[in-house]
């Protein structure tokens, strides 16, 4: 049965086909569209002390106008007048655009209301409305909808209303009453009056909350419903390992395995033993020990008859990962190889053979081994490192290399949590968020530019104890565009300080892959003590000996790479030093240096450049594919969304989700968004 509410609007008074129109643009099309277009913000006309109003912020003042109004035109039909008023103490400059008529009505002495916008730097309102008269509170709080054609604020205000009168009794609540009684959340038909007819501010703040959790929760559903329909629909491989073998190998290892990192392995051996497809994304901070990780899956899963394969992103970290694997796995028999564009030729056949004869057990390379002709012959596990860095497209070649494989995505980038939980809402988790013991926290500097002598002489200081330093630059070549430090000169112009002293070696994308290789083979071995890089070095290289690393215009680079940056530093025993040099203009780029100097945690940095960026910036626009809300902040309201991810994870396993008459709601809800196909999932 469609319920009433779902009428065109035309069945409101006052709305005639020509508004219907208009509306219709706006995508409203039913009574129910109507009452869930929510006003955008709220014109809050409680009077301020301008003294607490941020920079930007929308306000109320009462006072006296001071000067003549100054009346000027501009354009055809644009104005702009301008006068000071005197509020308490504070004389103000007051600007009105467009509304010439004022001119005549304001007069020195005269009390008025205004309401507009604060510019703190200029000490002036930008204003929007002007109440000639002392303030009255006869109205508070006011919603403004965005708006489209000959329909105003006002009018859908009165359509809104008229709605209510005549539909308000069909609003149907959607949440279950456990929730509603649970977080005391108003009820569907309470809330979207208050949204629309708030009579304060706490009114509004109630009703968000609601919609809020709503939102969350119809969303997490979603996510948790697709997890739940892939993870029965694909069939993937059961991995019998041998345990006692798996156990072995941990012992050998020169170290004990964190808890979070048994944890994390508990939680992909189960994953693999399982008949269904792993999908797992693996979080943790550069040094959590990710690699042992990946060591232990791929070797249990060659123990259960398998290949593996791990796919990162760098040739020079292809190298170092087949390097450290070697050194783990060949003690236990397995044979690894190590394939990238460069292995050519002789080397080249030979391998590819072994591996599809299946003697060779786990095999390391960058996008190399996606190429056609690399056939396992049974392959079992797939790991990515830095998956953010391969292409969805990638991920599913390199996956359908075997019959349905187990797959591990790792990322050094922490995501908070919040990202996480929406944007891999349908991929299990697991964050190793415990560094091993004994690790000397990186110690970080933020200086500027001119400082550069000092700095120098605190890197030499470091160079003479036997140490090496990393120099980073944001630009391999000088640029016309740009202001900023590159590589080249860098190396030159340190190359001569260092006049012989220590010797200064160069890195950067554009060289000839055997010529990164040597150079960073130099380095690791101490025949450079200086490497001026740019951020190639960001992922994986291991250098322990290295302990200073300087990062030229640090402003130029997110939170979460100048951490991974910093990350190539500290993985000794010595203490190691970060020296930010920047000279940041905006308040924010300080913010941001402060925030680096003072934590060394990958997680909260990458809160808290969410925090400062926002959700689209956070991944780049492009791939953010971020869900839009209307009322939700990621951001903001991310307790919420903990919430009703957990709530959606409930319900999605229980019975009685897909039963109860009080579910149908969120069920429809599934089946309307092509998640539920025919409603038959148990
Ligand atoms: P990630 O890949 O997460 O950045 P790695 O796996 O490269 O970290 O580990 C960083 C360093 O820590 C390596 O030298 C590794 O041998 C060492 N390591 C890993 N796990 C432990 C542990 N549990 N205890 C001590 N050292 C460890
Ligand atoms: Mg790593």
């Amino acid at each position: 049965m469609i319920s009433r509410i779902h009428d065109p609007v035309t069945a409101i008074k006052g709305i005639g086909d020509e508004t219907a129109a208009t509306l219709n643009d706006m995508n409203i099309h039913t009574v129910a569209d109507l009452l869930e277009h929510l006003p955008y913000r709220y014109e809050d006309y409680r009077l301020k002390d301008l003294e607490t109003v941020g920079h930007d912020e929308r306000v109320t003042v009462e006072g006296k106008v001071h000067s003549q109004p100054t009346l000027g035109y501009f354009g055809k039909k644009k104005s702009r007048l301008m006068f000071k008023l005197l509020v308490g103490r504070y004389l103000i400059t007051v600007t009105f655009f467009n509304q010439p008529y004022l001119k005549n009505k304001l007069k020195i002495g005269d009390a008025v209301t205004i309401t507009g916008k604060w510019d703190r730097h200029r000490q002036s309102i930008n204003g929007s409305e002007c109440r000639i008269g002392p303030y009255h509170n006869e109205k508070e709080f006011e919603p403004i909808y965005s708006i489209k054609g000959n329909i105003t604020v006002k009018g859908l205000r009165r359509y809104i209303s008229n709605a209510f009168s005549q539909y308000g009794q069909y609003i149907e609540e959607n949440l279950p009453r456990e929730f509603l009684l649970g977080y005391k959340l108003p009820s569907r038909q309470d809330a979207l009056f208050a949204m629309h007819f708030p009579a304060s501010a706490t009114d509004v703040k109630h009703a968000r909350r609601r919609f809020v959790y709503e939102e969350f929760l119809f969303f997490q559903l979603k996510m948790q419903a697709i997890r739940k329909v892939q993870r029965e629909q694909s069939k993937g491989i059961r991995q019998s390992y041998k345990l006692d073998r798996v156990k072995g190998f941990i012992d050998s290892l020169p170290f004990t395995l964190t808890n979070a990192q048994k944890r994390v392995v508990n939680e992909i051996l189960t994953d693999m033993k399982s008949p269904y497809r792993m999908n797992r994304l693996l979080q943790g901070d550069v040094g959590s020990g990710k690699t042992a990780v990946a060591a232990i899956a791929l070797f249990a899963s060659v123990t259960a008859g398998y290949q593996g394969a791990l796919m990162v992103p760098t040739e020079i970290l292809a190298e170092q990962h087949a390097g450290s694997l070697h050194s783990m796995l060949a003690p236990a028999g397995m044979k690894t190889a190590l394939l990238t564009s460069s292995v050519k030729g002789k080397k080249r056949r030979e391998i590819l053979t072994s591996l599809n004869e299946g003697e060779i057990d786990i095999l390391i390379g960058t996008h190399a081994l996606i190429q056609e002709e690399v056939a396992f012959n049974k392959l079992g596990l797939v790991i990515t490192d830095e998956q953010h860095r391969f292409g969805v497209e990638q991920r599913r070649v390199l996956r359908e290399k075997g019959e349905n494989p187990d797959v591990l995505f790792m990322t050094a980038t922490p995501i908070p949590r919040t990202l996480a939980i929406t944007v891999f809402g349908e991929m299990d988790v697991s964050v190793i968020d415990e560094m091993p013991a004994g690790r000397k926290a990186i110690e970080t500097h933020w200086a500027k530019h001119d400082m550069l002598d000092r700095i120098l002489g605190f890197v030499e200081k470091e160079l003479r104890k036997g140490r090496q330093a990393y120099v980073i630059c944001p630009l391999i070549e000088e640029s016309e565009k740009l202001d900023l430090e590159n590589a080249l000169d860098v190396h030159a112009a340190l190359t001569q300080y260092y006049n012989g002293r220590y010797k200064v070696g160069l890195m950067h994308g554009r060289l000839p892959s055997d010529e990164k290789e040597s150079v960073m083979k130099e380095f690791s071995e101490n025949q450079l003590q200086v490497l001026v890089s740019t951020t190639v070095v960001e992922v994986g290289v291991n250098v322990p000996n290295a302990t200073v690393m300087v990062i030229y215009d640090a402003e130029r680079f997110g939170l979460a790479q100048l951490h991974q940056l910093r990350g190539r530093v500290g993985r000794g025993s010595e203490q190691s030093y970060c020296i930010l040099l920047a000279d940041p203009k905006s308040e924010l780029g300080k913010e941001r240096m402060k925030i680096m100097t003072e934590t060394n945690d990958g997680f909260v940095l990458s809160e808290k450049d969410l925090e400062l960026r926002g959700p689209g910036d956070f991944f780049g626009k492009k791939q953010s594919g971020l869900p839009e809300f209307k009322v939700a902040d990621m951001v903001h309201d991310y307790r919420a969304l903990e919430v009703a991810r957990d709530d959606a994870a409930k319900l999605i396993a229980s019975q009685s989700f897909w039963t109860e008459q009080e579910y149908l709601p969120l069920r429809q809800y599934l089946e309307q968004n092509g998640v539920l196909n025919g409603d038959k999932l148990d």
